[in-house]
C-alpha cells in the first residue's frame, strides 16, 4: 500500500514574494522545496497566499502577485502541477503520477478588498480554500489577536454566503472564537481549521477549544494539527514530536480520527519542533505514529482524511470552468 500524503498549510509563496531569487527546488531559505516534498513522498501541498507587512496597502495586487508567483517559480518546475478540481486530485493519487499536485489558498480576506468580484476572480484561477482572517481584524471578521474579539461583520456574511455558492472551503484558523461560532450558525458546510492545535493542551487564542474542535468533527471538517512550537506548548521552543502527538491524541479522544491531519505551517515559523524541522523529517512523525495507531489511521492523519474531504469538496472539472 503506498501511503498518502497532504500538507494543508505553508507560506513558500509568501517568503517568494520578498525575496525574488528563492528556487523552489532546494533553496536553502526554504523549508519546504521540491526536493524535500519529493524525499517525503507528498502527493499534495497546500500553498498559502498570505499579505506579508510591506505589501497591506494593495492587498489585492499582493494576491495576484502570489498567484503569479505560485505559477512562475512553483508550477513551473516540471514535477509540480495544480490542484484545482476533484480530477486533479485523483490525479495527484494515482499510484503512477510522480508529480506533486498543489493546492491553492487564501490566508485572511483581507485581500479581497471588501469585492465578492475578487473572491470569484481568485476561485477562477484555482484558490479552493480560505483563511478568512489573519490574526487581525479585517472588513470580513475578527481574528483570533483582535483585543475586541467580535464575529462577522454584513459585509463578511455576505462572503461566507458568496464561498458556499461558489464552493469555496472556509478555513477557520486565526479567526476569533466569536466568529467561530458565528460562522456554525451562517453555514452548514463543514470547514477546515488548517493550522491550529488543541487549547486543552497549550491555551493560545490561535488554537481550538474541545468544544470548537468537537463542532468541527461533528460537520466532517479538518484540523490540520501544525508544527508551531508555541501552539505545541507553553514554553515553546522546546516542542518536540512527542507535543505533536499529544495533540493528535486529544483529538482522537474527542472522536476526531478522521478529522486529523496536519498543517505544518513551514516557512511560516522562525522556530522549528526538534526533529520536525522540514518536510524531509516527516517520515520520524510517521514512524512514531505507527507505533501508536493502526496503519489505517496513521494514512488518514499523514494525509487520507484531508484528501478525502478535498476528494468530496473540490469541484467537478465540469463545472469548475
Ligand atoms: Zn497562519
Amino acid at each position: 500500500m503506498t501511503m498518502k500524503r497532504m500538507d494543508m498549510h505553508c507560506d513558500v509563496l509568501s517568503k517568494m514574494l520578498t525575496a525574488s531569487d528563492i528556487r523552489f527546488a532546494n533553496d536553502s531559505r526554504l523549508d519546504v522545496t521540491y526536493d524535500r516534498l519529493k524525499a517525503a513522498g507528498m502527493n499534495v501541498q497546500a500553498f498559502a497566499v498570505f499579505i506579508p507587512e510591506s505589501w497591506r496597502r494593495k492587498p489585492f495586487d499582493a494576491v495576484l502577485y502570489s498567484i503569479d508567483t505560485f505559477h512562475r517559480r512553483i508550477l513551473s518546475h516540471p514535477g509540480m502541477f495544480p490542484v484545482r478540481t476533484k480530477q486533479d486530485l485523483q490525479q495527484a493519487l494515482r499510484p503512477e503520477e510522480s508529480r506533486i499536485g498543489a493546492l491553492l489558498t487564501l490566508e485572511g480576506a483581507e485581500g479581497l478588498e471588501a469585492d465578492l468580484t475578487y473572491l470569484r476572480i481568485v476561485w477562477d484561477l484555482g484558490v479552493r480554500t480560505l483563511g478568512i482572517t489573519w490574526n487581525d481584524a479585517n472588513w470580513a471578521a475578527d481574528g483570533a489577536r483582535e483585543p475586541r474579539g467580535g464575529g462577522f461583520t454584513a459585509a463578511g456574511r455576505l462572503l461566507i454566503e458568496e464561498c458556499d455558492s461558489i464552493g469555496m472551503t472556509l478555513d477557520v484558523s486565526h479567526l476569533s472564537e466569536r466568529g467561530f461560532w458565528e460562522l456554525t450558525e451562517l453555514t452548514e458546510k463543514p470547514f477546515v481549521a488548517s493550522h491550529s492545535n488543541m487549547r486543552a493542551l497549550c491555551d493560545h487564542p490561535r488554537n481550538l477549544s474541545d468544544r470548537q474542535a468537537k463542532a468541527i468533527i461533528e460537520r466532517d471538517g479538518r484540523i490540520g494539527i501544525t508544527f508551531v512550537p508555541y501552539f505545541l506548548r507553553g514554553d515553546g521552543i522546546q516542542a518536540g514530536i512527542d507535543d505533536v502527538l499529544r495533540h493528535v491524541e486529544r483529538l482522537c479522544e474527542l472522536g476526531g480520527a478522521a478529522a486529523v491531519c496536519f498543517g505544518s505551517d513551514f516557512d511560516g515559523i522562525a522556530q522549528w519542533v526538534k526533529g520536525l524541522e522540514h518536510p524531509g523529517k516527516l517520515y520520524i512523525l510517521e514512524n512514531e505514529l505507527h507505533k501508536r495507531y493502526t496503519a489505517v489511521q496513521v494514512e488518514g492523519f499523514m494525509g487520507g482524511n484531508i484528501l478525502a474531504f478535498y476528494l468530496k469538496h473540490l469541484p467537478d472539472a465540469a463545472v469548475a470552468g
